[in-house]
């Protein structure tokens, strides 16, 4: 059973060396009278939480419920980096019941970044038709996403990313209005001004840093800003201070931390939604794909820096 090892807590930018290639000879086997599972891993997610989950102390609140399964069913959900994963707490896999779609997106578009993006752009930022909405990593696993349902429901949708070849996606693939390279603007605040001259009703964080106090300069009056995630900061020892928050009084904005965790429950109804959209073409999704195993640390390094365009993905077992 090949498996890719995580050696120990780190600070600072995750590095390849962080982790490593082994092959374990042990029997895997569901001990008697046990509700354990035994699982092929098909695909293998890299997401840009697994670093907070690498450092020593991870925040209170991250730590996931119990169908029955059968030989053969196809699941998804938390497990090892390893080609099979012995799991005995079974609370973290959810059943496949719609396999005619590929099943790689389980990581991804009906997986948990998908999920993130339904209930944090429809539960948490309560979006109307035709208001502003900004996303940041905007080509990514959740960002590409927020772009479509905000089109879907007819709001302007302006996305940045950090390449050229990613601001194309966005507004070629997934039909972002417009969208730029932040890597190219030296001044956030001024770009923010010229893509959005009225203002922003909605911001769907994903980076945090210096790109939400240029956001807090241009939201409207009773804003909504979803705090998702804030990969900049994930890597620092000292996280930035956030100098604007006095906007969020005078302009009463709401400002809500979210994780998916929460809205699990909303699971079916979210893939009554999206698989529609899958089968009549209404959504795009971008996969990144890093064959094999060996591949898995490079691409949860190449995270931290933007190598992947769209959701990076690793299959196994050759698949
Ligand atoms: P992505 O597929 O978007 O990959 C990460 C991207 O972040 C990179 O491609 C890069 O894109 C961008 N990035 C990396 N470093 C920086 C930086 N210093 N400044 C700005 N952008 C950076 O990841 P996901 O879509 O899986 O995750 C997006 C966000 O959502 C993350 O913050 C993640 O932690 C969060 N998240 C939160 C969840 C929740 O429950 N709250 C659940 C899932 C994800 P670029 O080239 O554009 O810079």
């Amino acid at each position: 059973n090949k498996q890719v090892i995580f050696k120990d807590y780190f600070t600072g930018f995750p590095k390849e060396s962080d982790m490593y290639l082994t092959t374990s000879t042990i029997k895997l086997k569901v001990p008697e009278g046990s509700n354990g599972v035994l699982l092929k891993n098909l695909y293998l997610s890299c997401d840009p939480v697994m670093r907070i989950l690498m450092q020593r102390v991870v925040p209170k609140g991250f730590s996931n419920y119990t169908p029955d399964f059968k030989a053969g069913d196809l699941v998804w959900g938390s497990a090892r980096w390893e080609e099979y994963s012995l799991i005995t707490a079974t609370e973290g896999l959810r059943k496949i019941t719609h396999s005619d779609v590929p099943l790689s997106y389980y990581t991804g578009l009906l997986g948990m970044p998908g999920m993130t993006a339904y209930a944090g752009f429809h539960e948490v930022c309560s979006p109307k038709k035709g208001e502003y909405v900004f996303v940041s990593a905007a080509s990514g696993a959740v960002g590409q996403l927020v772009g479509q349902f905000a089109k879907l429901l007819g709001c302007y949708v302006v996305g940045s990313a950090g390449s050229k070849e990613k601001v194309d996606l966005l507004k070629n693939k997934f039909g972002f209005d417009d969208a730029f390279n932040y890597k190219e603007e030296h001044d956030l605040d001024a770009a923010l001004k010229r893509y959005f001259p009225e203002g922003i009703d909605i911001y769907f964080e994903n980076v945090g840093g210096e790109t939400l106090d240029a956001v807090l300069l241009n939201m409207r009056v009773h804003g909504r800003i979803a705090l998702c995630g804030m990969i900049s900061q994930y890597n620092l020892d000292q996280p930035e201070g956030v100098k604007n928050l006095m906007c969020l009084i005078y302009k009463r904005i709401h400002m809500t931390g979210f994780t998916v965790r929460d809205y699990y429950h909303l699971y079916p109804k979210f893939l009554d939604t999206v698989l529609p959209y899958i089968k009549e073409g209404k959504i795009a999704y971008v996969e990144d794909i890093a064959e094999g195993l060996e591949s898995g640390p490079a691409a949860l390094v190449g995270l931290f820096s933007g190598r992947n365009i769209g959701k990076q993905v690793v299959p196994l077992n050759g698949y």
